[in-house]
């Protein structure tokens, strides 16, 4: 390498260091009820987001049924969690997806002080965490919810697109998921 290469290297902007870990993953339009083995995407959750062992089991007898072309109140969604169980678009079966769900579920079963301790960490941590201000400037359903009553949405973004790498003092409102 000649030397107005080696400077040409080192003037060169470097790449952004901080990425997200888990990335948006695109829909599948050819994904049927048919075709998604839910089993399949379940197994790569658990290993790309390191769920506990011990809580496997439970994800995996969590309802999730497919249906194709899932609407709600006429506005179509990816995936709707309800109390008992997950709707899920086939076209939307990915591990990102359903890990964002799973916080849902996570989330119901959270009392009130401790989404609200949630909440009050989430907001302040958001002021001064480099990983999580590139995901709400990245990610625009974070953007819209925050700060509208929908730390619900936040909490189960973080995790989707962060997993491990989110920050330690919210772990612990994360059971069962990591
Ligand atoms: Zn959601």
């Amino acid at each position: 390498m000649c030397w107005s290469k080696i400077v040409e290297f080192f003037r060169k902007p470097k790449k952004a260091a901080l990425d997200l870990l888990h990335p948006e993953e695109s829909m599948n339009p050819l994904a049927t009820a048919e075709s998604v083995d839910l089993n399949v995407v379940l197994d790569k959750w658990f290993s790309d987001w390191v769920v506990p062992e011990a809580d496997r089991a439970f994800w995996k007898s969590w309802p999730i049924f497919l249906v194709p072309g899932l609407t709600y109140n006429g506005s179509a969604y990816p995936a709707l969690t309800w109390p008992d169980r997950t709707d899920l678009d086939p076209r939307w079966a990915n591990p990102g997806v359903i890990a964002h769900e799973c916080c849902h579920v996570v989330w119901a079963r959270l009392d009130d002080t401790a989404r609200a301790a949630f909440s009050a960490e989430y907001q302040s941590l958001m002021l001064t965490n480099a990983l999580l201000q590139l995901m709400r400037s990245q990610k625009l359903y974070v953007q819209t919810q925050f700060g509208k009553n929908s730390d619900i949405e936040g909490h189960a973004e973080c995790y989707r697109y962060l997993g491990t790498q989110m920050p330690e003092s919210l772990l612990v409102y994360y059971k069962g998921l990591i």
